[in-house]
């Protein structure tokens, strides 16, 4: 029994149309016996996991994928019916589901807000429909607009766009028309990724010319950090950035260490400060495999996470939480060797990281890394 308060959940819905050219995210194409079978063996598993969590009570509830739009609303429901009936949910829990335009008709919109979905992450990528091929997806700007219609006509009223900052042929004027896009639509949250080349993915093997320069990324990014900013988008995180009060519930718990629970293939969980996963793999997944991986909750993720957020890392708080640093001076030290090339600001105790401080981010959580015993 872990005796934990609350709970994030994250539910793992592993199957795509078709793959992205970007994507190695985990996910088959499957047909609709497959994902029958899923569901059920899903929902057997979403209540077995619940014997160890009867005492936590789930503020979030995140269907991430993989495409969990390519369920059905009735389908999405039960899942979320199971889960409800085997966990105790908080009485305004999130609700998320990602998904694609052109996955859900109105009438799936309004299934998916009676069934308690308020949160929609809708994967629009950009609004350039010539981007939009580069990528390899199946939409059209146009589908995006019908889809955040429909949804906002079914009384969802939290609805978050996904951007790539960096596709091939991207420029400054393709990412400001995505934006405005985004804007017009009246969405509440914009999440804007650099594009990162993964291995095994279609463009992992094309030429790197036809990819942007880290400079070329960094000024993409810089410039999409102050529009969002001028169209009244608060940056709550390197690539998040919502009106006021539209924070991502379910992904605050990622980086403030929160516990969270992911079941199915690639789920990933951190519960008690114990991490483990599912692997990718629809057999280990139905074996019931979990693979243990150590401690999570550490002064480590700690740091790796709070750098993060626009707040910030507060040392008072992480020696309070980890006894960690035990000596403040080698952190306010090394933050004068950053804060003269603005990659930071030290104020109240606060370690912030500017947005330029944000695009090496890696490198500068390192350097405060290497501080801890
Ligand atoms: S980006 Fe989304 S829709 Fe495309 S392959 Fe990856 S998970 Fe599937």
């Amino acid at each position: 029994m872990n005796t934990i308060n609350d709970l994030g959940l994250y539910i793992h819905i592993p199957f795509c149309k078709s793959k992205c050219n970007y994507c190695d995210f985990f996910s088959i194409a499957a047909k609709e016996d497959e994902i029958e079978n899923y569901i059920t063996h899903l929902n057997a598993v979403i209540l077995k996991q619940s014997f160890s969590y009867n005492k936590a009570m789930v503020q979030t509830l995140y269907f991430g994928g993989g495409t969990p739009g390519l369920l059905s609303a009735t389908q999405i429901g039960s899942i979320i019916n199971t889960a409800k009936s085997c966990f105790m949910f908080a009485e305004n829990p999130e609700i998320t589901i990602e998904l694609n335009p052109g996955d859900y008709k109105q009438t799936d919109f309004f299934g998916l807000a009676n069934s308690g979905v308020n949160r929609l992450s809708i994967g629009l990528q950009s609004a350039n429909d010539s981007e939009l091929q580069t990528l390899g997806r199946r939409h059209t700007a146009p589908d995006a607009a019908a889809a955040v219609a429909m949804a906002q006509s079914a009384g969802i009223g939290n609805i978050s766009l996904d951007l790539i900052i960096g596709t091939p042929g991207q420029t400054q004027s393709t990412l400001k028309q995505s934006i405005d896009f985004c804007v017009a639509a009246g969405v509440q949250h914009i999440s804007a990724y650099i594009l990162k080349i993964e291995e095994n993915t279609p463009f992992c093997k094309m030429e790197s010319s036809h990819f942007k320069t880290e400079d070329e990324l960094a000024d993409l990014y810089l410039f999409c950090c102050e529009q969002l900013e001028s169209a009244g988008f608060a940056q709550y995180e390197i690539s998040n950035f919502c009106r006021l009060g539209y924070q991502s519930r379910h992904n605050m718990r990622y980086w403030n260490l929160q516990d969270y629970l992911g079941i199915g293939p690639a789920g990933h969980s951190c519960v008690n400060g114990r991490r483990f996963y599912y692997p990718r793999s629809f057999k280990d997944f139905y074996a019931g495999k979990i693979v243990q991986d150590g401690c999570g909750k550490t002064a480590e993720e700690y740091i790796m996470m709070q750098l993060r957020l626009a707040t910030g890392l507060n040392l008072i708080k992480m020696n309070e939480m980890f006894g960690e640093p035990d000596n403040i001076q080698q952190f306010a030290a090394l933050c004068q060797k950053y804060e003269p090339m603005g990659l930071l600001k030290f104020k109240n105790s606060t370690i912030t990281l500017t947005r330029q401080g944000f695009l090496v981010s890696n490198t500068i959580i390192g350097d405060f890394l290497t501080l801890l015993p």
